[in-house]
């Protein structure tokens, strides 16, 4: 063997097609730690890599006449020396170059490591995002549910717990928007004598009546306007857009209703005062206005409607 071709920077040796070694440089000796010339290519090689070479190296070198950085570990004194090998097929003998891949093996681990902890980060943002969406999709359903509640709560505010109408507070909110878009009648409906019905049948027939009542108006007054309880046994009908007279009519209807409906405990009567915004613009005076003729009514006898002067 040439010099030069003996001390080339790296290994090299010449193998028959049964891959038995027919010649080998120095550098391949060095490399190899062997101390005289293998016989055959297998003795070079761990077994990990025999098995390999084996399955690859002929199927390969038959198909392409050559092979490139096949990756072999040579057996060596202190473990195993990772090389990558060059082959190429020449005269029906097999020409090998050998080099030695210490720093490009660590390298491939390296770069091995780096993908996994891209993999690993990656897999983490994907899981953290989609606990991200969890928790946007728990927020958007609490605030929904925390819309539900506040409309619940207005609702609630503006509402008689007792009667379910509308209560004084709505009145007062909305009354003075209708008055100025419309005009309207209004009723102020009193019990009379109730105080006697819960002296005589206890505060939980009272409530009973008063429900009672509540259902009698709403369903007199129909789609006319609608009733609300100012507090205590005191209603109101509110009737937009109506006059005087028709607003009486109604007032008659109700007390004629309440007189002949069937009560649990004793006959119940009211007595009424209709006012309505003609003459007077705010609310508090409208409601003063029926108070007085409602007033009117009781003391000319109760169960009776008056209208304001
Ligand atoms: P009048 O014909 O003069 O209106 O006599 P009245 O007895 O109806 O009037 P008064 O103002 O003397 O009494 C009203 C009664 O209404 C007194 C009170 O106990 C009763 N009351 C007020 N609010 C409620 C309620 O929510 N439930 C019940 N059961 N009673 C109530
Ligand atoms: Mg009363
Ligand atoms: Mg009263």
């Amino acid at each position: 063997m040439e010099e030069q071709l003996d001390f080339a920077p790296v290994g090299y040796l010449v193998m028959d097609q049964e891959l038995k070694i027919i010649e080998m440089n120095r550098t391949m000796i060095e490399m190899s730690h062997v101390e005289s010339a293998p016989t055959h290519m297998h003795d070079l090689l761990t077994i990990a890599s025999r098995v390999y070479f084996q399955t690859y190296f002929i199927p390969a070198i038959i198909t392409h006449g050559a092979v490139s950085e096949m990756f072999l570990r040579l057996k060596g004194p202190d473990g195993p020396i990772p090389v990558l090998m060059n082959t190429r097929k020449r005269n029906e003998l097999f020409e090998c170059a050998f080099m030695q891949v210490p720093i490009r093996n660590e390298y491939e681990n390296e770069l091995l490591n780096a993908k996994r902890e891209a993999e690993q980060i990656s897999h983490a943002t994907a899981e953290a995002n989609s606990q991200l969406q969890l928790l946007l999709d728990e927020v958007e359903c609490k605030r929904e549910e925390l819309d539900v509640m506040n409309e619940r709560l207005k609702e609630l505010t503006i509402t008689d717990v007792l009667t379910g109408l509308k209560n004084r507070r709505y009145l007062e909110e909305f009354l003075p928007d209708i008055i100025q878009e419309s005009g309207l009648a209004l009723l102020m409906i009193d019990i009379d004598y109730f105080k006697k019905v819960n002296d005589t049948f206890g505060h939980h027939a009272g409530d009973s009546v008063l429900k009672e009542l509540a259902d009698v108006l709403a369903d007199t007054i129909g789609t006319a306007g609608f009733a609300a309880r100012l507090g205590g046994e005191e209603f109101v009908a509110v009737l937009p857009q109506m006059d005087l007279s028709e607003a009486q009519k109604i007032a008659e209807n109700i007390r004629f209703n309440v007189e002949t409906h069937d009560w649990p405990y004793q006959p119940i009567t009211v007595s009424i005062g209709v006012a309505s915004n003609s003459d007077c613009n705010s609310f508090p005076d409208l409601l003063n206005e029926a108070d007085t003729a409602l007033y009117n009514s009781k003391n000319a006898g109760r169960n009776r409607v008056s209208v304001s002067s």
